[in-house]
């Protein structure tokens, strides 16, 4: 018997592989896409769902045999048409087998899904949950061993989410993360909203990390527990008024106040002059000049609504970290100085936590090693 493909089905053929091949394309080297290798099961559900299938089920089935298998495939040949057909001349009725929505075909789960290993863990790993723990195991074991021995033990890990998707937020909670960072206005809100229904998701402190203009003020207060990017009189002129805001609508709604917003000057540890500095596509980094900082902290201080974190720094590109967050920890005794309760020292990501933590941050940012690589951007 030959199929629409082409390939005949000889009576050896049938002798030698009777468990295929049954009627449609089980052994059709030609069109079982390379790399796919689980066509039988594919083959076996869509089987079903043609024979089960009225008419308009069965165009759709037809429709998704075609994408899925990744070619274009006429419809039932052979066996499986005379199946279809007397199946549906059962049902005289027309009615059909399954109640529910249409929806596209599942691949079995389970067995089906193994670990695997990945150049950059240190385990073998089955979905991306697992895989997010995999990495949370690894940098908190990198934070544990950096921590060692240090006055006031291990600092606070802000997990970086920016540009994955909130199903990893999600899932990051699920795995004990408390903390969440996010550099975009464009992408974080949506994600905070539609987290903060139920779940352990629900009670993430959002951090707002990047540059941050204005006129998005009124955004990040919505869901933001801290900003660490407060670099100018402006923004924390902006971030108060809208703080505001948010207090009058919610005493006008009944709510109680929300706490106050926390503040982090973002400190510029580059001592090159602009035009020195090493390019950073896509990076604007931002940050106060340190004689800035004290004039900035007063502001802060005074603004309803906003209380005085601690500073914030990233380690300026091409240069020793552990130089500038040395730096960065000395700015921070001055600051505590005049302001003792603004001990937060936000400093150290990915690639730097080390001298981070050896610096004396009490939080690190760190994104692309629990989260893997993200897009070339931002
Ligand atoms: C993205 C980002 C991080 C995290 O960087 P990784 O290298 O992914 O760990 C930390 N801080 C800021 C300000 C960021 O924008």
């Amino acid at each position: 018997m030959g199929h629409r493909c082409g390939t005949r089905r000889t009576p050896r053929f049938a002798r030698r592989h009777p468990g295929q091949h049954r009627g449609r394309h089980g052994r059709c080297r030609r069109h079982a896409p390379a790399g796919l290798d689980r066509p039988l099961h594919l083959r076996a559900l869509l089987r079903g769902a043609a024979a089960d299938a009225g008419g308009g089920l069965r165009a759709a089935a037809r429709a998704a045999r075609g994408n899925l298998l990744g070619h274009p495939c006429p419809g039932p040949g052979g066996r499986g048409r005379r199946r279809a057909r007397r199946a549906r001349r059962q049902r005289a009725d027309g009615a059909r087998l399954h109640a529910g929505k249409r929806r596209p075909v599942l691949l079995p789960q389970g067995s089906r899904l193994r670990a695997v290993r990945r150049p950059d863990l240190d385990r073998p790993v089955s979905g991306r949950k697992d895989e997010l723990a995999a990495r949370l195991e690894q940098v908190r074991g990198r934070i544990a061993r950096a921590s060692a021995g240090r006055a006031g033990g291990e600092p606070e890990l802000i997990v970086v989410t920016k540009y994955f998707p909130a199903s990893d937020v999600a899932a990051l909670a699920e795995l004990g993360v408390r903390d969440v960072g996010e550099n975009r206005d464009q992408e974080a809100p949506a994600k905070a909203a539609g987290l903060a229904g139920a779940g352990p998701a629900a009670g993430l402190r959002w951090h707002f990390i990047g540059q941050l203009q204005t006129n998005k003020a009124k955004s990040v207060v919505r869901y933001a527990h801290a900003v660490h990017s407060v670099d100018r009189p402006q923004l924390v002129a902006a971030l108060s008024k809208a703080m505001l805001a948010v207090q009058e609508r919610r005493s006008g709604a009944g709510l109680p106040a929300r706490e106050d917003l926390v503040c982090l000057i973002q400190v510029d540890l580059d001592e090159r002059p602009p035009g020195a500095r090493p390019a950073a596509p896509g990076k604007g980094r931002g940050g106060a000049a340190p004689e800035d900082i004290a004039g900035l902290a007063g502001l802060i201080e005074q603004a309803p609504g906003l209380v005085l974190g601690g500073l914030m720094a990233v380690a300026p590109l091409g240069a020793d970290p552990a130089e500038a967050f040395g730096r960065l920890a000395g700015l921070s005794r001055e600051l505590r100085a005049g302001h003792p309760e603004a001990g937060m020292i936000s400093a150290g990501m990915s690639q730097d936590l080390e001298a981070a933590v050896a610096a004396g941050a009490t939080h690190l940012r760190v994104g692309s090693d629990v989260l893997g690589d993200r897009p070339a951007v931002g």
